[in-house]
């Protein structure tokens, strides 16, 4: 590794182009952008295999909740002919798989340094570099920082006390063991009950003896509905994949899903009914993202809609009382994220299967043997955490990064991130970021492949005007989070706790709502980064 550095400039003191932090779908695709403009560039990622995402979160059950052929890269005609999906909503090994597949195709491996964790990166003004700190993998300067950091990366613990004495096995859904672990027979626990948990439990519950979920809020879960994709199918899918990427390029969250332009009581009782059949047994996101356009915004509307996946739920359940512990009562459906399930509701069915309300019989601690309630103790092999992530701002908390003077970003961004278009922050010179707090989130990849090309454009004219940095300056940034905040007027998600209104109870300083998600269209977004460019980026400020 020593030589390959000395080669990339570590220790030949040589200044890098451009270093990226991360090699998921943002990282990877990035560093095939500028190493074809001639940069230098180095990706340095934390694992020992590329995927980001969906290299670490290996736990029973992960997979897409968005179709994979929507999903995956759009921009390489190469890899859309040679690269063939085996389900509608593929599961980790084949994603991760996928990603091994890309990075061979593109021979991206030769500019990435695994097991690299960074820890800092300072902007120095006199040498208009970043110097950038690892743990232990060496130093490096550059001069573009790119991260692609990912929004759900930075893995959050709940704070119960003892939670370190267990003396079986415990882990997070997202830092699952590459070697598997032997569930078999086994008294396990799951604590959460969000897209994680969900997938996890109603895998988990096929094969141990026990099954304890322990559930603080619930969620509106619905069927993903999955299925095989044969021979004959990917070639059908191969044909259309102009249409479908052109049909994400259409829609607000850049899903293959398209809102339903009725409103609910545009149309009769029997119509709205028969519409929401349709939507419950078909595939994937449809029945939030491709709704009728007043569900996420009119209350009332959100109230039918929270009634008929309601009944559903009491429909699937024997127990009624357990229906009702799995039902929302605290937000509407489609307000917060919706976890996409195959069987998991009829997992509580299943005599080995329990639930435990949080809210009712909270966890005291955690103890040696298992897990202590206010009214129970209960005895486990196996403890998994599923319970979510520092979002959006916190994979950036982790790294201390420093701007102009030295200003820390974990600081500015105390009160809530701002950036101008989820890209740039004000006094970061020649400092971007994929999928940023205020970019668009949704169907991420389509999200990453626009803003990895708005940075690479961006990047590519700096070079061809001998720029030495850009930074976006505090009018530009203060006008994008009005816009930003104007998008999330009205949004019944924006009056709920999630991760998307900036709340995680086991994170400092993260009680109370944030704007830290941009809820406008994508069009809007890619409007406006449109326009920027075009204006030979007049909005920013060189030197
Ligand atoms: P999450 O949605 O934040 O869910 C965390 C769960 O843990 C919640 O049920 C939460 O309860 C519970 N929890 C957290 N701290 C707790 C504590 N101290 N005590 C008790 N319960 C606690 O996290 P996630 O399920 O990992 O999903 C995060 C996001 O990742 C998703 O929204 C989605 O965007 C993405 N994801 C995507 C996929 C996919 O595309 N296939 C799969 C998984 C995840 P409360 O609700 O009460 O806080």
């Amino acid at each position: 590794m020593d030589q390959e550095r000395a080669e990339n400039g570590h220790l030949g003191g040589k200044v890098l182009d451009a270093v990226i932090i991360g090699a998921g779908l943002s990282g990877m695709y990035q560093l095939y952008r500028l190493r074809n403009l001639g940069l230098n560039v180095r990706v340095l990622e934390a694992g020992s295999g590329v995927g980001g995402t969906w290299y670490w979160n290996r736990y029973p059950g992960a997979r897409f909740d968005s179709e994979s052929y929507s999903y995956g890269y759009s921009f390489s005609p190469e890899i859309l002919a040679k690269w063939n999906w085996k389900e509608h909503f593929a599961g980790q090994p084949e994603i991760e798989a996928y990603c091994n597949f890309v990075a061979d195709e593109l021979d991206l491996r030769k500019n990435i340094q695994f097991h690299t964790k960074v820890t800092s990166a300072k902007f120095c003004a006199e040498s208009h570099h970043w110097d950038i700190e690892t743990d232990g993998q060496g130093h490096f300067q550059a001069r573009y920082l790119v991260t692609a950091i990912g929004a759900l990366s930075a893995t959050t613990f709940p704070r119960f006390e003892g939670i370190n004495s267990f003396e079986g096995f415990s882990c997070h859904t997202s830092t699952w063991p590459k070697s598997g672990v032997d569930l078999a027979g086994k008294r396990v626990a799951v604590v959460g009950t969000g897209a994680s948990g969900v997938q996890t439990i109603q895998e988990v519950a096929k094969v141990c003896s026990s099954l304890t979920v322990f559930q603080r809020r619930p969620n509106w879960c619905t069927p993903l509905n999955n299925g095989p994709i044969d021979r004959e199918e990917m070639e059908d899918i191969r044909a259309r994949y102009r249409e479908i990427f052109e049909r994400c390029q259409q829609t607000a969250a850049s899903f293959i899903h398209t809102i339903d332009p009725r409103g609910t009581f545009e149309v009769d009782e029997k119509t709205r009914n028969e519409f929401w059949e349709s939507l419950y047994a078909g595939r994937g996101f449809g029945i939030w993202q491709g709704n009728f356009r007043d569900i996420l915004t009119d209350p009332e509307a959100n109230r039918l809609i929270s009634e008929f996946v309601a009944n559903k739920i009491r429909n699937r359940v024997h127990d009624p009382k357990i229906a009702e512990m799995l039902i929302p009562k605290d937000h509407g459906f489609g307000t917060r994220r919706v976890p996409q399930e195959t069987g998991y509701y009829e997992v509580y069915n299943e005599p080995h299967v329990s639930l435990v309300s949080m809210l009712d019989d909270p966890i005291e601690r955690v103890t040696p043997k298992g897990i202590k309630t206010a009214s129970h103790s209960y005895d486990f092999d196996v403890i998994i955490y599923a319970t979510g992530f520092d979002a959006v701002t916190g994979s950036f908390d982790r790294i201390d990064l420093r701007g102009e003077g030295g200003i820390a970003l974990r600081d500015v961004w105390q009160d809530g991130p701002k950036t101008f278009l989820g890209i740039m922050v004000e006094k970061f010179p020649n400092f971007f970021m994929i999928l940023g707090p205020h970019s668009v989130l949704g169907n991420n990849p389509r999200s990453i492949e626009y803003g990895v090309e708005w940075v690479s454009d961006l990047i590519a004219f700096m070079e061809n005007h001998h720029h030495k940095t850009v930074m976006a300056d505090k009018s530009s940034a203060d006008q994008w989070y009005e816009f930003v905040a104007s998008k999330a007027e009205g949004l019944l998600a924006n009056e709920v706790d999630s991760w998307m209104t900036g709340i995680n109870l086991n994170v400092e300083g993260k009680q109370t709502r944030k704007l830290v998600r941009y809820s406008g269209s994508a069009q809007e977004y890619r409007d406006r980064c449109h326009q920027v460019a075009h204006q030979n980026y007049d909005e920013l400020v060189f030197q």
